[in-house]
């Protein structure tokens, strides 16, 4: 046998994603996330960050933060199960569970860092975990990571959630336990799950029901705060995760629910136990963050009056929105290579929106994903709405 190459897969497999135009073509910001923003060099309208209430750069973050550094340090110093739970971090703990209308919640160092720390210790062998067809990458993860059977069910279909939970309750051993697990709003399409009728399915069967708020922490609910809220279910959905990178302009996850989920989820998620906690500077930008949410409802009402116009003048235009029904608008192109052009032509003429193509979305449903935000002005959404007019007659999609 010829001796085997370690590493020669690096190259050919990344070479095989350059040839299929798969690669990441990253691009650097020079400077804040905000609305005007400078992009490798050139100065351009921010409609793809996740930064929808403009915090990331908001005064009172920024203090929070620092003062957090002069007081705290720069680092935790452990996990946060040995020595690096710090005041801050319990205080953001609480304020977040009031803020959700929760008995408690617990913060991890990211989103992504909850679902794969705690789904798999919430379902195991002889479990069931039912999951829309469409979730998140991260609680794809967090599922294959645990011993539970897994089944899908159709995009925001609860009669097909229904037919799955009924399948497996008439097996001879129905499972020890089912979880539902979803996505709030969607990442690709800005779609709404029925969340209600979800849990109405889910109680019938005993079921748990697990929803990542990721996208609607912020946007939302009572003042943003999430889709739980939104939907009157407080009390109901048993775990509600998101994020603070994305609305609230920071990082970390978060779960809010019972005092039973948080102490079993401290105890048990290996991502919250065996891995370093944030920084004070994090803990207290978030913190500052939920305060601004409270008494800064300017934010939450722009980001809705900015979606709100933006989608309609799009769909004037011509342009095909998809199911949006959140600031994540996309702008359905469907054949990749046009969507990529799109995109191009709108970042010549200082616009910043990515393209979506397969294989995160199908062949033939390939999008430029806007993302609206709370900072930008009517001038500069009549500004991305010119230059999207422009590109799109050039490409014949309007
Ligand atoms: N869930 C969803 C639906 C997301 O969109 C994301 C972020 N892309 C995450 C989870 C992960 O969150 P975080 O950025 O905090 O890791």
């Amino acid at each position: 046998m010829a001796k085997r190459n370690a590493t020669e897969f690096l190259k050919t497999e990344y070479d095989a994603l350059v040839a299929q135009s798969l690669d990441w073509r990253i691009k650097k910001l020079e400077g804040p996330s905000e609305a005007h923003a400078v992009v490798d060099g050139k100065k351009v309208l921010m409609l793809c960050s996740n930064n929808y209430l403009n915090l990331s750069n908001h005064p009172r973050l920024k203090e929070a933060a620092i003062k957090a550094i002069q007081t705290h340090g720069a680092g935790s110093g452990s996990v946060r199960a040995i020595a690096g739970t710090m005041n801050l971090h319990l205080q953001l703990e609480k304020k977040i569970a009031s803020f959700k209308h929760a008995e408690a919640a617990l913060y991890y160092q990211t989103g992504f860092a909850a679902n794969a720390g705690l789904i798999p210790q919430l379902v195991g062998e002889g479990d069931v975990v039912i999951s829309d067809e469409l979730n998140h990458g991260s609680i794809i993860d967090g599922v294959r990571l645990s011993k539970a059977e897994r089944a899908i069910y159709k995009h925001c279909d609860v009669g097909d959630l229904e037919r799955v939970l009924k399948e497996l309750d008439a097996r001879p051993t129905p499972p020890r336990r089912i979880i539902v697990i979803t996505d709030g709003v969607f990442s690709m399409d800005g779609d709404i799950a029925p969340l209600k009728d979800i849990v109405n399915a889910a109680e019938v069967h005993g079921a748990m029901v697990y929803v990542d708020d990721a996208h609607g922490d912020g946007v939302l609910g009572e003042g943003g705060r999430g889709i739980v809220n939104h939907f009157h279910l407080e009390g109901k959905v048993h775990v509600e995760m998101g994020t603070f990178s994305k609305a609230f302009g920071v990082v970390g996850g978060s779960i809010a629910g019972s005092k039973d989920l948080v102490a079993f989820a401290l105890n048990k998620s290996r991502t919250w136990l065996l891995s370093g906690s944030a920084p004070p500077a994090t803990a207290a930008a978030c913190i500052a963050a939920l305060e601004v949410l409270e008494t800064e409802p300017q934010h939450f009402k722009k980001l809705w009056d900015n979606t709100n116009y933006f989608k309609k003048e799009l769909q004037a235009l011509g342009f095909d929105t998809g199911v949006s029904q959140t600031p994540i608008t996309p702008v359905m192109v469907g054949e990749s290579g046009k969507a990529k052009s799109l995109s191009e032509k709108l970042f010549e003429q200082g616009v910043f929106a990515l393209p979506i193509v397969f294989p995160m979305v199908a062949k033939d449903k390939a999008r430029i994903r806007t993302m609206v935000n709370a900072g930008l002005s009517r001038e500069d959404l009549n500004f991305a709405l010119n230059a999207f007019e422009k590109a799109g007659k050039e490409l014949s999609i309007i």
